[in-house]
């Protein structure tokens, strides 16, 4: 009988956002620096920053206007899964991406439905602006 396969795998590690492999899919923009070709691209690496806890990243694909200036994980949700529902792509600089993202607080399950604005800058990067909630 085959040895189940090691959850320590990092190589075969399914991406948080949905991609078959973490390695093939977010990690090329959160640990290899490789820019998000498209807004939705990078809304999917952020979600998966926010999976992983990984504050530089959050900040640094956030607008500077909007962005907070710190960012901790002490009341983080346990986050389940992500679904893009729409990918709006306003003109060259601007773009809408709708999502619903799955999370747990205290047992209990929830929703997040939000339409993210994103702007994408003069070094060719999107990034997040704000985004409003649905229900
Ligand atoms: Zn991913």
């Amino acid at each position: 009988m085959a040895r189940p396969q090691s959850s320590q795998d990092n190589e075969r590690e399914a991406c948080p956002c949905g991609g078959i492999s973490f390695d093939d899919c977010c990690a090329r923009y959160i640990d290899r620096g490789e820019i998000p070709p498209t807004a939705e691209a990078l809304m999917r690496s952020r979600y998966t920053a926010f999976v992983r806890h990984n504050a530089p990243y959050l900040l640094d694909t956030w607008a500077a206007r909007t962005r907070p200036p710190t960012l901790d994980f002490d009341d983080a949700p346990q986050w389940l899964g992500l679904q893009v529902k729409a990918h709006l792509q306003r003109d060259d600089t601007h773009a809408e991406v709708e999502f619903v993202a799955r999370y747990k607080v205290g047992g209990r399950a929830h929703r997040l439905h939000e339409r993210s604005r994103f702007e994408r800058t003069g070094d060719g990067r999107w990034r997040y602006i704000d985004g409003d909630l649905f229900d």
